[in-house]
């Protein structure tokens, strides 16, 4: 494939001037200049629909966080150590949207810094070290968090105390309860850890497995999992980095379609829209052992500026009505995805729940073998047609869709139409 002297200028100087563990998405680079609700423009002018940013959730360059960050920029930006209201105010919507057991928020940049202050947490209110993770879980960057992450594969060594679990997968797992089987596995583990005099400290989990393939049925599938977690003296995190405010649907928050209550919810990336802000929320009793021992500061984080932006965000899911505009035109995307599935024997199953659907391919569909191959040319066929998505899943062959919640029920036709042309040319 013959780059652009453009294309190839950018991914050259990259590679002089960037550390090496970077990864750029498709065999000939995206350079994009622009966004603006659910679309992207390249440096060329062409739009692209974009069907995988979670992050610009209310849509690219929404004005609402435009007008909030550069008027309180022009303010003030501080940080936590002095008094203001804006952190106040929005811990308060914030802490609204959660069931009310959860009454305190901390504050940070990253999903990855949320995860990892969660894990110290729940070590210091369990006195346990064992932390459980799904097989194909990714949940951060720093130490703590890569060494629970082993969706980073085989070059990162998970830490000793991290055990894993098979993910409940509702297509590839036969059994008659998944969430009985779910629990099941977490018991095994626990009993490992303590064969091993480690103390269970808690699951980890991000409550629609995304990166496992997105994996959200049976709803309340997670409830026997957290009663075991709970019997054993451990806490459970749901990492709400991707399911929170309002993507799939149904409920505000992930671990909602499950008729859960965590002991510590993580956010991130649509919590700003793009600034770099996250929480940690959580049960005050389970924040007790660590805030009695141990000081808390996180310069960047939960400064007025990043607040400002997180209200704002908060603000438009609410008027707008995204998380319902998600359920309703992620349900009808659900059901004309379904329709390549009767057309498609490669598209062995299509599931999600609101704006975020996990499209599985497989080479046969009696014994469900995976089709990686199929899958990474699929990714690349649909840049062709300017869709730009990715793949998720321990195999790499389920499609992972998650567009901003600005996607439109117009969208649809583009998009499920990519796909027929694209699978339609690559099967021929
Ligand atoms: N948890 C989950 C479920 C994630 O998807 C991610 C990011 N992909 C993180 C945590 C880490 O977030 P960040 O990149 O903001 O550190």
């Amino acid at each position: 494939n013959a780059l652009s002297p453009d294309i190839r200028a950018l991914t050259d100087k990259r590679g002089q001037v960037l550390g090496g563990a970077y990864r750029l998405f498709y065999r000939t680079p995206v350079h994009l200049v622009k966004g603006k609700g659910q679309y992207l423009w390249d440096a060329d002018g062409h739009q692209y629909l974009d069907v995988y940013n979670n992050v610009a959730s209310i849509g690219h360059c929404h004005p609402a966080v435009i007008d909030a960050v550069c008027s309180q920029m022009g303010q003030l930006n501080t940080h936590t150590r002095y008094l203001h209201e804006r952190i106040l105010d929005y811990s308060d919507a914030l802490l609204g949207t959660l069931p009310a057991e959860i009454d305190r928020a901390m504050y940070m940049c990253t999903g990855s810094e949320a995860n990892d202050l969660a894990i110290r947490v729940a070590r210091a209110h369990s006195g346990g070290t064992g932390i459980i993770v799904t097989k194909e879980a990714y949940h951060g960057t720093s130490d703590l968090t890569s060494g629970a992450s082993p969706a980073l594969g085989s070059g990162q060594p998970l830490a000793p105390t991290t055990r894993l679990v098979m993910p409940p997968d509702h297509y590839r797992v036969d059994a008659p309860d998944l969430g009985e089987w779910f629990a099941h596995e977490i018991q095994q583990q626990i009993d490992d850890m303590a064969a091993h005099g480690i103390t269970f400290a808690g699951f980890l989990a991000d409550s629609i497995f995304s990166s496992d393939g997105v994996l959200p049925y049976p709803r309340g599938f997670l409830q026997k999992a957290v009663e075991v977690v709970h019997a054993n003296g451990g806490i459970f995190i749901a990492d709400e980095v991707q399911p929170g405010f309002a993507r799939t649907g149904e409920s505000f928050w992930g671990f909602g379609r499950h008729g859960v209550v965590p002991d510590i919810v993580t956010t991130g990336k649509p919590m700003g829209n793009g600034i770099p802000v996250s929480g940690l929320l959580a049960r005050h009793e389970v924040l007790a052992s660590f805030s009695d021992q141990i000081p808390y500061f996180n310069t960047f984080g939960g400064n007025p500026v990043a607040m400002a932006a997180a209200q704002a965000v908060l603000n438009v899911i609410q008027q707008e009505g995204l998380q319902e505009h998600s359920l309703t035109v992620g349900t009808e995307l659900l059901a004309a995805l379904q329709t390549l599935q009767d057309k498609y024997d490669c598209v062995g199953d299509v599931r999600g729940a609101g704006l975020f659907i996990g499209f599985e391919l497989v080479s046969d569909r009696a014994s469900k073998t995976p089709d990686k191959t199929l899958a990474l040319n699929l990714i690349e066929a649909l840049r062709e047609e300017r869709v730009l998505t990715s793949v998720a899943g321990p195999y790499g062959n389920v499609l992972k869709l998650r567009p901003p919640l600005a996607f439109q029920a117009d969208d649809i036709e583009w998009l499920v139409g990519a796909l027929d042309r694209s699978l339609a040319r690559l099967l021929a």
